[in-house]
């Protein structure tokens, strides 16, 4: 089939290059022409494990190709799939003028039948929105389909190809069966393409990424309790954890969730029932503990130093939101550097891939200093703080951390190390939910 993706960032990259690999011939557009030049001489825009070899093959094989023009990508496609941005607006609601604005264009451009697809996150709603949008202006049949996207960065491209669920809302057969016939190699294993009315597809996505926002800051506060009364959350969680009601997955305690979807999400879901008159409360609790969580790191700071950090330096491992991404959108790193910086501290930091994206993003600050190894950040720190559970980061060896650092202390938001260990070797550990301190 011929495919048009309109965005290509992380969802469009990834979606694009895992429908070509399926046979699909795919052409990606986006607006920014830097990228997609990029895109054109062969170099990838993210880090996504996996995402390199499917990415050359499939150009190679000129079925993956890019384009700033949006009428080139979209005339000969039988589908096209808006991958587009729905950043939060000022009111927390998902802002949809992207979405809208080019569902507007399209309305002037298609001249026969399209199936369009809404991937990105969007409120209930939605899907009639970008149809009175297209039909502004359309002379042509089309058909709007709601098809959430649910893979994970870092995961994406496992995620994309053998997706736990896919879901599709629609209320049209002739696009049930377009998209039937897209999935079926995705799902050749038995797992389901769910079929539904657009506005339930549009609330499963935030009902499943709120329910899993609301797992982590429930657990987040299981771990403060933990620390009050002496009780251990990693024991905690693989009880939990074992019954099979509950599952062992998003249980970990740690400095709060972030990244581009969970925030927004959240924050959008909460926004659509104010909208409705809803109160709903459990997200509005969910939202405020994770913004605690993101700066409890800094309270053991100053529990140890005061509130007062000028002419501390501190090494920060970790700047991705999570392992295997270099995504730093709404990430803990940031909130914590940003608190430490307010306190007069400077920052010495190291991430195995987001160097690039923390270097773009704080370009200008004087008191961060970007290091090419977990070595050379922890040299000379008044501490070190562990923000992302890079797997890099998982070995080390307590005796050494105590000779580089300045001070020995340690305080690790992924509950990295074993306790013991790092207090044996006269490190003053703190971490998540596991007492308040292993004094060496
Ligand atoms: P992104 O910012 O990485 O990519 C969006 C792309 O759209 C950018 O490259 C931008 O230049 C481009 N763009 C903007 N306006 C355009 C226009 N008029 N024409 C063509 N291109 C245009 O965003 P993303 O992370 O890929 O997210 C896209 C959507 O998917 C969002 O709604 C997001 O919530 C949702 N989503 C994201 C993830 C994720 O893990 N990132 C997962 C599931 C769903």
């Amino acid at each position: 089939m011929k495919l048009a993706v309109i965005g290509t960032g992380y969802v469009g990259l990834v979606s694009g290059t895992c429908f070509a690999e399926t046979g699909n011939q795919v052409m990606c557009v986006d607006i920014d022409e830097n990228k997609i030049n990029r895109l054109k001489s062969g170099k990838l825009t993210i880090y996504e494990p996996g995402l390199q070899v499917l990415f050359e093959r499939n150009i190679k094989q000129e079925r993956l190709l890019f384009t700033t023009d949006l009428e080139e990508a979209v005339k000969d496609a039988q589908i096209i799939f808006l991958a587009l941005p729905t950043p939060p607006g000022e009111d927390g609601s998902a802002d949809l003028s992207y979405v809208l604005g080019v569902a507007e264009q399209l309305g002037k451009i298609i001249t026969d039948y399209k199936v369009i697809v809404d991937k990105s996150t969007v409120p209930v709603g939605t899907a009639e929105r970008v149809e009175a949008a297209i039909a502004k202006n359309a002379k042509t049949e089309f058909d709007v389909v709601s098809n959430p996207e649910f893979l994970r960065e870092g995961v994406a491209v496992d995620d994309f190809m053998k997706p736990d669920r896919v879901v599709v809302g629609t209320s049209s057969d002739r696009a049930k069966k377009v998209m039937e016939k897209l999935y079926n190699p995705y799902v050749r294993q038995g797992n389901p393409v769910i079929f539904m009315d657009e506005r339930s597809a549009e609330m499963t996505k935030y009902a499943a990424n709120s329910y899993l926002a609301t797992r982590i800051s429930f657990m987040n506060e299981i771990a403060n309790i933990c620390e009050l009364v002496g009780a251990n959350v990693d024991f905690v969680r693989k009880g939990m954890g074992s019954d099979n009601r509950i599952g062992q997955r998003f249980l970990f305690a740690g400095v709060g969730y972030g990244g581009s979807c969970f925030p927004k999400d959240v924050q959008a879901l909460e926004r659509t029932a104010n909208e409705n008159k809803y109160e709903f409360k459990i997200l509005s609790s969910v939202m405020k503990v994770n913004e605690l969580q993101k700066v409890v790191m800094v309270d053991k700071i100053k529990s140890f130093y005061g509130e007062d950090l000028t002419g501390k330096h501190f090494a920060m491992w970790g700047l991705a939101f999570k392992p295997n991404t270099d995504d730093m959108r709404d990430a803990p790193s940031r909130a914590l550097m940003e608190e430490l910086w307010k306190s007069g501290a400077k920052v010495q930091a190291y991430d195995p891939e987001a160097m690039h994206e923390c270097e773009r993003i704080y370009a200008e600050r004087t008191d961060l200093r970007l290091c090419r190894s977990r070595e050379e950040a922890v040299e000379g720190a008044d501490a070190l703080v562990i923000c992302t559970e890079w797997k890099t980061f998982r070995t080390v060896e307590p005796e050494w951390l105590k000779q580089s650092l300045n001070y020995p202390i340690v305080v690790d938001g992924r509950n990295l190390y074993d306790p013991l260990a790092m207090s044996s070797a006269g490190i003053i550990y703190y971490a998540i939910g596991r007492g308040l301190k292993f004094a060496g």
